[in-house]
């Protein structure tokens, strides 16, 4: 199955559900203080949860764009090294505000992944929560244990903490345990060595988590004790790549075509070969994820510039440039190129990508170009300082410096004086980077929940920006 009968099959196994069927809320927020892009499929129908708004149907089902690097979630250092999170992926969900609960959120993934999909169900896992002995003092989740025992053995319905299985949207508001659906894609002769229950959770690059049914039960007051909620609602969220990955027999997302038909674009462009070399790897799928994230961006409207969210997306796409300009050799723009493969793959289920096509490449290309000449003016003051250096060390100051002033990576600096037979002072240049992130850090004593929320009652005030390390602007506000 390819990736947009995946895609179709989801929606439509929902609709069949009485879902109604919504397109991708826009992943960069314009008026929510407290979140800077949609980091889950929840996001856009808060006001739903909250009792704030009414949906037409109280079930939906969509595919919703969602960006993981910043906040609460960041999963951009992951990005490129493994081989299922992405910085930009979709999340797959279906919900329901007050209307069903467990019993059908349970029974119905059941049978879209067992009985549509065709998932052998030997290679599932689910979780349910254990309960809790803190202040909450909540017991097991025996009825979601026991609706899943309908469906699968029960050595396969393995338990799971708060940490893991039990939602909560920040400090107040609806929460509640979930249940987590896992699949176990290793070799008969891996399974047989290790047993798959032991890897859930373990960050196994194939004993991954798919499906998340979050079963909002209850909510936190503002004296941190929960109440049940009158209205009970479904929220569940399925990784789109990772469920490719499953279906076409894959052990990487990178390798579904949802990716592989950028990496043969790149690997065109570059003469590179994808599964050769571990380094040249990394980059090609850095470059595969985040030419997406930006390209998404700039159709949402968000382009890279020098604060908030543009500066988030400026620097996704200067880590991509990166990697192209050290581990592929490209010192001249490229990456915009790859715009034309991934309107073609994606431009039908985003009509906003085929729409902002000129756009895209356009900024993404003059982006490229103006990072390529720091790039290259790093490299001629790089040059300076091993011409006029002492000895073969070079201070950690002035490698930092690079860094801070001109944006010259502490990596690639490395790479480059080791070519030419210099070391640096790693000690120095880490004590100068500390003594910066110190002061980064005390400007943003930052909440990352998924959201903050704001209790319209009490009058708020307005307190300023705060920057983060990455100069990334946080709206914050002060209950008065
Ligand atoms: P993981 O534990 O793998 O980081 P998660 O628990 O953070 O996932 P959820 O917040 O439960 O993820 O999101 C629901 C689903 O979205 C997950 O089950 C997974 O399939 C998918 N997902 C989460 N993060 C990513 C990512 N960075 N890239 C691709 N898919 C993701
Ligand atoms: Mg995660
Ligand atoms: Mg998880
Ligand atoms: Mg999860």
């Amino acid at each position: 199955m390819n990736s947009q009968d995946i895609r179709s099959t989801f929606l439509d196994f929902f609709k069949n559900k009485k879902h109604s069927i919504v397109p991708s809320a826009p992943m960069v927020l314009k008026d929510d203080p407290t979140l800077m892009f949609v980091n889950s499929g929840m996001a856009p129908f808060k006001e739903y949860f909250l009792g704030n708004a009414q949906p037409k149907n109280n079930r939906i089902a969509d595919s919703q764009k969602c960006l993981r690097v910043s906040g609460k979630h960041n999963d951009l250092e992951e990005v490129g090294y493994d081989t299922y999170h992405h910085t930009l992926f979709e999340m797959l969900g279906n919900w329901s505000f007050g209307d069903y609960f467990k019993k059908e959120a349970i029974a119905w993934a059941w049978e879209l992944l067992t009985e549509v999909y065709k998932i052998d169900k030997d290679i599932l896992y689910v979780t349910v929560f254990e309960g809790s002995d803190d202040a909450d003092n909540l017991g097991m989740d025996t009825e979601a244990y026991d609706i899943w025992k309908e469906y699968i053995s029960e050595d396969r319905i393995l338990k799971g903490n708060k940490k893991d299985n039990f939602w909560e949207m920040g400090d107040q508001g609806p929460c509640g345990p979930c249940s987590e659906i896992h699949v176990d894609i290793r070799s008969a002769e891996e399974k047989a060595k290790v047993d798959g229950k032991s890897l859930v959770n373990e960050d196994h690059p194939q004993v991954v988590e798919i499906w998340n049914l979050v079963f909002m039960q209850y909510n936190r007051k503002a004296d941190g004790s929960l109440e049940e909620l009158p209205n009970k609602h479904i929220d569940t969220g399925m990784g789109f790549e990772r469920l490719c990955m499953v279906l076409q027999n894959k052990t990487s997302n990178y390798d579904t075509d949802v990716f592989t038909p950028l990496i043969r674009e790149i690997e065109t462009i570059t003469h590179k070969d994808y599964g050769k070399e571990d380094k040249v790897d990394v980059a090609i799928r850095v470059i595969s994820d985040h030419v997406r994230a930006v390209a998404f961006s700039i159709a949402d409207g968000q382009l890279p510039s020098n604060n908030g969210a543009g500066y988030v997306i400026r620097r996704i796409l200067r880590r991509a440039v990166r990697y192209g300009f050290t581990f592929l050799d490209k010192n001249e723009p490229f990456i915009y190129r790859l715009v034309n493969v991934l309107v073609e793959k994606m431009g039908q289920a985003f009509p906003e990508l085929k729409a902002q096509k000129q756009l895209i490449e356009n900024v993404i290309k003059e982006e490229e170009t103006s990072f390529l000449r720091t790039l290259e003016q790093g490299l001629t003051i790089l040059d300076r300082i091993v011409e006029t250096a002492k000895g073969i060390e070079i201070s950690g100051s002035k490698v930092f410096e690079l860094k801070d002033t001109y944006g010259f990576p502490e990596d690639l600096t490395d790479l480059i004086l080791r070519e030419k037979g210099f070391t640096y002072n790693k000690e120095d240049y880490k004590k100068r980077l500390e003594e910066q992130q110190s002061r980064g850090r005390k400007a943003s004593e930052l909440k990352s929940d998924d959201w903050t929320i704001l209790i319209e009652d009490e009058e708020q005030e307005f307190v300023g920006y705060d920057t983060l390390e990455t100069n990334v602007k946080i709206t914050k506000y002060r209950k008065v």
